[in-house]
């Protein structure tokens, strides 16, 4: 049985009063069960605000994106290793916004991938069509192509360590969300390419759906059988929304 896993990428938002704010009233609405892992994902200054102030709850927290080198001069990147001694849990790799505004190829994606699990981050690996290729009945083939590059780098036990994210670009910051059946298509189809590698651990992993995921539509979301979270944009920039989805596991 997968767990549901709801995680905020704040993207380039917030200050360490803000940020103050909206964590603490994560941490005070959070549902008393713990039946869903939550996550945050800050710009990389406010790591350590997140260790601080999340330190002895249950959200874990994580970068936005990582270095595909472990150290030396690479001048504005930040190491796995950095992310680790944050006390991150996971990082972000290969998001769209990556991938257009900084040309970041699949394979360089794949060595990020790898970066991460060499620090015992879990890296959770986005991957999506844009309209054009939606529209010209590709979003397979292109999602295969993103996901391929990165099962070629890992051991076929080295699946069990990533979480997968679909976020279709053109749902991203949109208000336009995938229904829950385009969504569902698109995650059965990425988990039978996670099949090929290791049958066992494609049935583990957590793919989650990306792209306007807010309280009215993520119970509908949620309830798809290959839907195992969400990762939340703008809707996490407040706690009650990101709260409300939450609650909607
Ligand atoms: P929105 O929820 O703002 O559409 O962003 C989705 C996203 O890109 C999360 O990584």
């Amino acid at each position: 049985m997968r767990r549901t896993l709801i995680a905020g990428n704040w993207k380039m938002n917030g200050s360490f009063s803000a940020n103050h704010t909206l964590l603490t009233g994560i941490i005070a609405g959070l549902p008393a069960n713990d039946a869903v892992d939550v996550l945050i994902c800050a710009p990389a200054p406010y790591l350590t605000q997140c260790a601080e102030v999340l330190g002895d709850s249950r959200v874990a927290w994580g970068g936005q994106d990582v270095s595909a080198h472990t150290h030396g001069a690479f001048t504005g990147e930040v190491s796995a290793g950095m992310l680790a001694d944050c006390l991150c849990k996971y990082v972000i790799v290969g998001h769209s916004e990556r991938r257009a505004y900084h040309a970041e190829s699949s394979e360089l994606v794949a060595q990020k991938v790898l970066q991460a699990l060499a620090q015992n981050l879990i890296p959770v690996v986005c991957v999506g069509e844009t309209l054009e290729q939606r529209e010209n009945g590709a979003t397979n083939i292109v999602v295969a192509e993103q996901l391929q590059a990165v099962l070629d780098v890992l051991s076929a036990d080295q699946l069990i360590n990533i979480v997968l994210a679909y976020e279709p670009v053109w749902a991203i910051g949109t208000g336009k969300t995938a229904t829950p059946q385009m969504a569902q298509d698109v995650h059965a189809f990425l988990r039978s390419q996670l099949a090929v590698k290791n049958a066992e651990a494609a049935n583990a992993v957590q793919i989650l759906y990306g792209g306007s995921m807010k309280p009215e539509n993520a119970k509908e979301l949620l309830a798809m059988a290959d839907i195992d979270g969400g990762l939340i944009g703008g809707a996490a920039l407040k706690a009650m929304d990101f709260l409300a989805i939450i609650s909607a596991c």
